[in-house]
């Protein structure tokens, strides 16, 4: 195989329908897809990112009316929901249906379903013929890849068969999960945000987050030191009298002076989205070892703001730490 395994579509929906694994871009972040219904594809992809058997995956389709093939009692909100944000960056929990195997979801009784509307991501699920599992395309815990180059540094040589390039994903974070399997609640937040869902269903509850120390994690996708570059990344103000090291970088957000110059902005004018469809590509960039520490301002915890919050913190150390 030639490195990186670049991938056309048709063949990759050939490779993903015969059981092979294929890392594809979606708007929110590349994906590592496996034929959601072959055990030994979902093993597959476990092994390759070295994600831990109890994190279930999210199932990707590409068109409303398949959302039956794998979910069931399906209520009314969902379709709703389907009819307002699909596809886009928001994924579902329903009850899942036998044909799921339960390796797909860590033994749940539940799915996660989502309809993306990356074009590149629709036509390889619809030639491939079969909904797609896909986690983030990235090593367990590591930092999600935004571009196809950031598959092929991390993956390229463990074992997929093959990476399709779509392009930098335009949304840049991972999809909303929203859980209507009991009261209606936002287990990550996303680009779709709670007030959006509220919108269409009434009123959703939103999980607290898992990331204050020593609490213990919901759900292994949520927890404490997920999207962790290699390069120790600080989010937030800078403690009084904390002495920075020698090599700092700093990830800015709008105009507001930092205790070092920006290096890079993620959004000048302090545009959300701007922001959202960036980061991931500067922790990336500056994941170099010649850095000591990455420093990201603070950016406001509403709207999109809370999904790049959410990450954020959990990418972040604990300045206690950086002391030591
Ligand atoms: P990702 O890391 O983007 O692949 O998203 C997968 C995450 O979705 C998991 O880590 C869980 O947090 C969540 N998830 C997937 N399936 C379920 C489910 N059936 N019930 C609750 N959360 C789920
Ligand atoms: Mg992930």
């Amino acid at each position: 195989m030639q490195f990186p395994p670049w991938t056309s579509i048709d063949d990759a929906a050939r490779l993903l329908h015969d059981g092979e694994v294929v890392a594809i871009p979606t708007e929110t972040v590349y994906g590592l897809a496996g034929n959601a219904y072959l055990p030994s594809a979902l093993a597959q992809i476990f092994a390759i990112k070295e994600r831990p058997t109890f994190d279930p995956l999210i199932v990707h389709i590409c068109e409303i009316s398949q959302l039956a093939d794998i979910a069931e009692n399906i209520p009314d909100v969902a379709y709703a929901l389907a009819k307002a944000y699909w596809p886009g960056p928001m994924t579902m929990i329903l009850p899942k249906k036998e044909c799921i195997p339960d390796l797909c979801t860590s033994g749940l009784p539940s799915v996660a379903v989502r309809f993306p509307s990356h074009p590149v991501a629709q036509e390889i699920i619809w030639k491939a013929g079969v909904p797609l599992a896909a986690p983030s395309a990235n090593l367990f815990k590591h930092v999600s890849p935004t571009t196809a180059e950031h598959v092929a540094a991390q993956l390229a040589d463990r074992g997929l068969a093959g990476i399709v390039d779509g392009g930098p994903c335009n949304v840049g974070v991972e999809s909303t999960i929203v859980s209507l399997v009991g009261e209606p609640t936002v287990l990550r937040p996303g680009a779709i945000t709670p007030e959006m869902i509220a919108k269409v269903i009434g009123d959703v509850k939103v999980k607290e987050s898992t990331s204050k120390p020593g609490q213990a994690m919901a759900a292994p996708g949520q927890c404490d030191t997920h999207y962790r570059p290699q390069v120790p990344l600080f989010y937030g103000e800078i403690p009084e009298g904390f002495e920075l090291p020698k090599n700092c970088v700093r990830i800015a957000f709008g105009n507001r002076p930092g205790v070092i110059p920006a290096t890079l902005n993620l959004s000048e004018s302090g545009n959300m989205l701007e922001a959202t469809a960036k980061l991931y590509a500067y922790m990336h960039d500056l994941d170099d070892p010649k850095y000591d520490l990455i420093l990201v301002d603070p950016i406001p915890n509403v709207g999109v703001g809370m999904a790049l919050n959410d990450r954020l913190k959990r990418a972040s150390i604990k300045i206690i730490d950086s002391n030591r």
